[in-house]
């Protein structure tokens, strides 16, 4: 069984205990970086917002000896990328976003708050506490290295914080996928999986599709006979949509969102369906979208239209992927605790990364429940071992 947070066995190496002291001592102030960042809104959908909280992040990392650039974007927040210097060729990355879902003004009614050991607020698992630990793991190996006689990081260090993650990624995708060319490794700090803090080794790819069926409309009294029921139609092919689940596959198919008609007497002439498809391996992608787009009506006189695709290809549990959750667990044992890992059903760049062959490995970031919920919340005394954990993996990958 995994160990209770607050509750872990001593770390196993002097190292490690100093290590994990040395984060204890910088509880504190983990917390207010976090407090900050929760502070700056972001929310995707606002690029003034957003740019205020890019240049924030910027400075912070600049402050580290960061070099940092930015990569605009038309519709949303810059994105940002931060390089540290290195001995070797290939960077590590550190991948993230610090978009969140929350409009503009949700402080007012769900400000950042410290309960116990719970610190609250719109943000604070998705990701900003992950921003948090990356910042102060890189400060720490700053400080360590420095000290130490042949100095400096073995591997350079790349950070990659997108600012439209929430909302598919769309424009940060091309950036994410060449930097992610260049790395020997990628380190995603989502949030972690579970109140134990596991980290996620494969993550299902997402599609979205639009049906959308078309019919005649009449009056449903003066001519019911002349019309031809859009909305009937659909409801035919949602039993056939609904069918391409296959749960041994991991790959499911929810029609999630329904609309049609205009009136109750009206015959409709327009209906249609939004479909979210997921599935766990690359392989059953081409077999689902092949199906999506061969729905054919059923009454010859409606016609059928489908549109979208997979866009986030699966993260798969590769052998990179293993070997990159067998270091990370290596590393949590030393530090006192053992790491789980979990496969999730949600998406995240950690996809694009993966997909493309570069080992990576997700949910580095912050315990807690309720991401883009009332109730999101991290848990505080988790900070310290997540921070040794991330600062580890950056050393020795
Ligand atoms: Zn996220």
């Amino acid at each position: 069984m995994n160990s209770v947070p607050g509750k872990s066995p001593a770390p196993s190496s002097p190292e490690a205990q100093r290590r994990l002291a040395y984060f204890n001592d910088r509880k504190d102030e983990i917390v207010s970086t976090i407090r900050e960042l929760v502070e700056i809104e972001s929310p995707s959908d606002n690029k003034a917002a957003a740019n205020r909280m890019a240049d924030f992040i910027a400075n912070r990392f600049s402050q580290l000896g960061g070099e940092v650039r930015l990569h605009p974007a038309k519709d949303f927040g810059n994105h940002l990328e931060i390089n540290f210097a290195g001995k070797s060729a290939k960077p590590v990355l550190l991948l993230g976003h610090y978009d969140t879902v929350y409009p503009l003004g949700t402080l007012a009614t769900m400000p950042c708050r410290i309960l116990g050991d719970k610190m609250s607020g719109p943000g604070v698992l998705d990701m900003k506490s992950g921003i948090a630990l990356m910042l102060h793991a890189l400060a720490a190996l700053k400080d360590w290295h420095q000290e130490a006689v042949h100095g400096g990081l073995q591997r350079p260090v790349a950070v990659l914080l997108v600012s439209d993650e929430e909302v598919g990624s769309t424009s940060s995708r091309a950036l994410t996928e060449s930097l992610a060319k260049q790395a020997a490794a990628v380190l995603v700090i989502e949030p972690a999986h579970g109140p134990q803090g596991a980290v996620k080794t494969a993550r299902k790819g997402v599609g979205d599709y639009l049906v959308k069926v078309t019919g005649k409309a009449s009056h449903a009294g003066l001519d019911f006979e002349k019309g031809v029921n859009a909305i009937l139609e659909l409801s035919r092919q949602i039993e056939k949509i609904s069918s391409f689940t296959d749960l041994k596959k991991g790959l499911t198919v929810n029609v999630g969102v329904v609309s049609g008609g205009s009136r109750t007497n009206v015959v409709p002439a327009d209906a249609e369906t939004q479909v979210d498809v997921r599935i766990a391996r690359m392989k059953d992608a081409a077999g689902i979208d092949k199906k999506m787009r061969s729905l054919r009506t059923l009454n010859r006189k409606c016609k059928i239209e489908v549109s979208g695709g997979i866009n986030r290809p699966p993260m798969e549990r590769t052998g990179g992927v293993a070997a990159l959750y067998r270091q990370a667990s290596a590393i949590a044992r030393e530090l006192g605790w053992k790491l789980g890992e979990a496969a999730v059903g949600g998406g995240s760049d950690g996809n694009f990364t993966a997909s493309l062959g570069i080992p990576t490995l997700d949910g580095l970031g912050g315990v807690g429940d309720g991401a883009h919920a009332p109730h999101e919340h991290i848990l505080i005394s988790e900070l310290p071992r997540r921070a040794a954990l991330l600062a580890g993996l950056i050393e020795k990958v």
